[in-house]
């Protein structure tokens, strides 16, 4: 379903990611885990082409991602690609100037061409899922955290992607608001909707993924069930990073 075939990428002369191989089926949800500049956050940008790869190729379905076009034609492309895959970062970067429903309803308004009654109707049930339907008119400034972060996946829903990408969505959060957005995840994992999280919370990934990536340096050095990884890592690398995160 995803496919990354042999990525690599390279800031000048620092090799960020190393030859990095993963296979996604449709409804698998992925964590990927690791120490801070293992290349987490490059390759899940890689997938989207925001960070785009200096070698290896990406495939959604069959698709190729990371195309050699010309400009025009590479802009249409990467636009429909990016309909298709939706993505969450750390810091909600909701538009601070709209509300809610407008947050939610201008892309598939704008990209998908949606009437007003067809965007609001979908925006209210994506609300309605990640329990923000209450906060419909509200601006971004007048919500928790927690309420921000569901806001912005119920933005990516909306537009009915194939695939969510999570790098680190609750990791900005106070305590106390990761679990709503927890929540929200799960349930999403219980829809089937394929996944890849990148998490430093642990129990977290133990409890919702089907499998776990542990990468260093560039490179994965382990992966497989969470129940593997977490409770019986092979590598040492993997034991060590673990002794000081679980
Ligand atoms: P964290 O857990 O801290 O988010 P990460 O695993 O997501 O870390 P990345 O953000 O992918 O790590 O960064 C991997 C490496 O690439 C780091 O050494 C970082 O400094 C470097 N890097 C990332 N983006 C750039 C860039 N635009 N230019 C140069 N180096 C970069
Ligand atoms: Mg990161």
């Amino acid at each position: 379903f995803i496919d990354i075939r042999h990525a690599q990428k390279s800031f000048g002369t620092l090799e960020v990611l190393k030859d990095i191989s993963l296979q996604v089926d449709r409804g698998q949800i992925v964590a990927i885990i690791g120490p801070s500049g293992s290349g987490k956050s490059t390759l899940l940008r890689a997938i989207n082409d925001l960070d785009p790869l200096t070698g290896g190729e990406v495939w959604l379905e069959d698709k190729q991602i990371n195309k050699t076009l010309p400009h025009r034609q590479y802009e249409k492309h990467i636009n429909e690609v990016r309909q298709e895959i939706g993505m969450v970062f750390q810091h909600f970067n909701l538009f601070p100037h709209l509300k809610v429903r407008e947050n939610v309803t201008l892309a598939p308004k704008m990209l998908k061409g949606l009437s007003d009654d067809d965007a609001n109707a979908l925006a209210e049930e994506q609300l309605t899922k990640v329990g923000m339907i209450e906060r419909i008119d509200y601006y971004p400034s007048q919500l928790s955290g927690g309420q921000k972060q569901r806001v912005a996946i119920a933005r990516a829903l909306a537009m009915k992607p194939k695939v969510m990408l999570f790098d680190e969505a609750t990791s900005a959060l106070d305590p106390e608001l990761v679990e709503e957005v927890n929540l929200v995840m799960k349930k999403l994992a219980e829809e089937h909707m394929t996944m890849i999280i990148v998490t430093h919370e642990m129990s977290f990934a133990e409890s919702v993924c089907d499998r776990v990536l542990f990468m260093d340096q560039g490179v994965v050095v382990e992966e497989g069930p969470p129940e593997v990884i977490f409770r019986n890592p092979k590598s040492e690398r993997t034991q060590h990073f673990l002794r000081n995160h679980l």
